[in-house]
């Protein structure tokens, strides 16, 4: 009997990803039927239904349970259960057309050109997406990368039971750090683990995300760095990188009989609070007990309030999560207190002065600007160590190096083709 939380609203995973026999005649029938071709973020959540992260769903949503799920978070075929964010798949008019209810279809995923799954429609239905993005992202603003994606998406939703046929390229481009829940909750189990913290990562993971990892240690059995290996916004740092930054962290300053990493597919929709909530549904499939909520979780921009994304879990039912969130203040290094520290913790407001050479000026509490990082590491001068481990900026200025190459070399070539006129 595993001492691990259940999985949400089942007492079992539920994979939807064929294998053997059942995959290969399911793709041989695949081929001959429509394509609807999908956005990256609905094959992104076809593959986290296929790897049973979001158990006990089984295809993408109808009328009702979107209504639900952006009204009061609640799915109506399956007797209410919590579901924070809708899970729904769009396509074009003319697509929606040419399909009958009933049909059955294959889902095509435009990045890869491939067949993702394959889906019988029981529904289709437009939907107010102005209302979907009000409830959602609590703004319409087109400039808000998950509001984006809605707006651009087509206008009618097709739903319906999925058959999931591929996890794309995910298991092989991240082999080694790309986990399916029943994987994560086995390795759990080895360690005969009961609680155990998930901490979401993004970003690179540096001094502040270390705290939060190691406060987690001590009230819960072992922390799950959890990254995600999904599609992020132009500008964050890819999962190659952060993974080699997390390793570099890990194998010097951890247990590692305390630390488990994984990666999971799915797209950022940068919802905040809301988000938060879906993180926690899919972390509780993972086995996680508990869900680490910082500060800004999942926001993006000045769109949540910092403290949001923990305030919500006093906003939902008692009995919608098993999961409780770990709620953690700002945290930083404080060289008054001589250690890390939070809001919560550290009577000494003055803010750290670090110059443009890298060297403490003095002051308490060090709040170094992701600005100010940029220009040091470029500038190859020394990043304080209570900011980020000297092994996480070695990693980090790698990647920067290799992109500052590329970019030289790019307008090399442009000023090249401008003198050849
Ligand atoms: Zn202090």
């Amino acid at each position: 009997m595993s001492k691990l939380v259940p999985p949400h609203g089942s007492p079992e995973l539920k994979p939807l990803l064929l294998a053997g026999d059942a995959l290969a005649a399911e793709l041989q029938k695949a081929q001959g039927l429509k394509k609807v071709p999908m956005t990256t973020r609905e094959t992104s959540d076809l593959i986290m239904m296929g790897i049973g992260a979001f158990t006990p769903l089984d295809g993408f949503m109808g009328r009702d349970d979107w209504k639900g799920c952006c009204d009061d978070y609640r799915i109506p075929s399956r007797k209410g259960l919590f579901w924070p964010i809708p899970i729904t798949l769009s396509a074009q008019q003319d697509v929606a057309d040419s399909i009958s209810k009933g049909e059955e279809v294959a889902l095509w995923d435009l990045e890869t050109e491939a067949i993702m799954g394959t889906m019988k429609v029981t529904e289709k239905y437009g939907i107010d997406k102005d209302c979907e993005c009000k409830q959602v992202f609590r703004t319409t603003d087109p400039a808000h990368p998950g509001v984006q994606k809605v707006m651009e998406q087509g206008p009618v939703n097709l739903a319906g039971t999925v058959k999931v046929l591929s996890e794309s390229y995910y298991p092989e481009m991240f082999a080694g750090i790309y986990q399916r829940p029943v994987e994560a909750r086995q390795v759990f189990e080895e360690r005969g683990w009961s609680t155990v913290a998930a901490l979401q990562l993004r970003n690179p993971m540096h001094g502040s995300h270390a705290y939060l990892a190691w406060v987690a240690i001590e009230v819960c059995d072992g922390v799950y760095i959890h990254q995600l290996v999904g599609k992020l916004k132009p500008g964050d740092i890819p999962a190659e990188t952060r993974v080699k930054a997390i390793d570099a962290l890990v194998n010097k300053y951890f247990r590692k009989d305390r630390v488990v990493q994984g990666g999971y597919p799915m797209e950022m929709r940068y919802a905040g609070p809301r988000e938060a909530l879906l993180h926690s549904v899919f972390r509780q499939n993972y086995g996680c007990s508990h869900l680490i909520v910082g500060r800004d979780h999942a926001g993006v921009g000045d769109y949540y309030g910092p403290f949001d994304a923990q305030k919500i879990f006093n906003e939902i039912p008692a009995d919608a999560l098993v999961l409780r969130p770990l709620c953690m203040d700002w945290t930083f290094y404080c060289y008054e207190c001589g250690s890390m520290a939070s809001m919560k913790t550290c009577p000494h407001e003055s803010k750290a002065v670090i110059d443009e050479n890298g060297a403490y000026q003095g002051g308490a509490r060090l709040l170094l600007s992701g600005t100010l990082l940029r220009k040091l590491m470029s500038e190859g001068k020394p990043v304080p160590s209570e900011f980020s481990k000297p092994e996480v900026i070695a990693v980090l200025k790698e990647y920067y190096d290799s992109l500052e190459q590329k970019v030289e070399v790019k307008l090399h070539g442009f000023a090249t083709g401008e003198a050849k006129k």
